[in-house]
């Protein structure tokens, strides 16, 4: 078979990461357009054209919302920048970085790349860029998998085996769990859920999923079972050794947890278990925007 051609990668090189961001001044104009395309607005009323200050750079301020006193704000108001010593351009590095690199950037990479002098000031930054990510998907049409993986645990036993397999993973291995459903060629919902139990994994569903999917595949986990009555349900039983039957397969999901594990999620510690739902969420919106050409407009947008 020929070789697969390479596709084609919507993303900013770093060439044009330092065209598009030559200094600070060209940052805030891009975060002004991202948070205002049709002008500047009041972040706290919303009334339009609030009053330039002269003397001060990116900054206005609303006579509409407080007549008397006034109210200034400036063009990180309101954003993940605000109350930071970084510059935006510091900011939009970090965030290029996360976006690009596939399985995702530890904070000690950040910390290195970037030249900051704490750990805790690029493990904050990452941590507010994640917030910001996290994103509401419509429900899920067409083909739809559902599937879940378990995370965590010791460095020695670092495998993402299903549930119960052998002690290394699974249920009662202290490992979380997450479950996810993706639309075949579409969107991935994925979410930190406390157990594996059919009544968790129907609620994931019935959020997650629409009734007019065409079809639902799952693995022949029980907690599955009860989907039968409401939607177009197929197994693909992995245990008679089935991976794909046609269309009905789960391995499209399996690919996203493939590339949770090997990102620096796989190597998250017990301590950072509460962080979860953000990692999960900074996978979720890369994979989501694969093929979006402003990815990059996307994140900022969000911040
Ligand atoms: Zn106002």
């Amino acid at each position: 078979m020929a070789r697969k051609q390479p596709k084609p990668i919507h993303q900013l090189t770093a060439a044009q990461f330092e065209r598009m961001f030559p200094n600070e001044d060209a940052c805030c104009a891009y975060l002004v357009g991202r948070r205002w395309p049709d002008g500047v607005r009041c972040p706290r009323c919303g009334a339009e054209n609030p009053h330039k200050l002269p003397n001060r750079p990116w900054s206005w301020q609303c006579y509409q919302c407080a007549p008397d006193t006034s109210y200034r704000f400036s063009h990180i108001a309101g954003t993940i920048f605000e109350n930071t010593n970084k510059p935006l351009r510091d900011w939009y590095r970090v965030v290029h970085l996360m976006l690009t690199s596939k399985k995702g950037m530890s904070a000690l990479q950040i910390k290195r790349y970037m030249g900051f002098g704490s750990y805790e000031t690029a493990w904050s930054m990452c941590h507010k860029v994640r917030v910001a990510l996290m994103e509401d998907i419509d429900k899920l049409g067409g083909i739809v998998e559902v599937d879940e993986t378990f995370v965590g645990g010791l460095a020695k036993n670092r495998h993402w085996d299903k549930r119960g397999g052998g002690g290394t993973g699974g249920i009662g291995s202290g490992k979380t769990p997450i479950v996810g459903a993706v639309s075949r060629k579409g969107n991935v919902v994925a979410r930190v859920i406390e157990n594996v139990r059919a009544s968790t994994l129907t609620a994931f569903v019935h959020e997650a999923v629409s009734h007019k999917v065409s079809l639902l595949c799952t693995d022949q986990w029980v907690g599955y079972k009860h989907l039968d009555k409401e939607y177009p349900h197929v197994v693909v039983d992995h245990a008679k050794g089935d991976y794909v039957v046609g269309a009905i397969h789960t391995n499209t999901i399996e690919g996203f947890w493939s590339l949770i594990k090997r990102g620096c999620v796989g190597t998250f510690h017990k301590v950072s278990k509460k962080y979860l739902p953000l990692y999960v969420a900074e996978f979720q919106f890369r994979y989501n925007n694969r093929e979006n050409a402003d990815i990059f407009g996307a994140a900022i947008a969000g911040c």
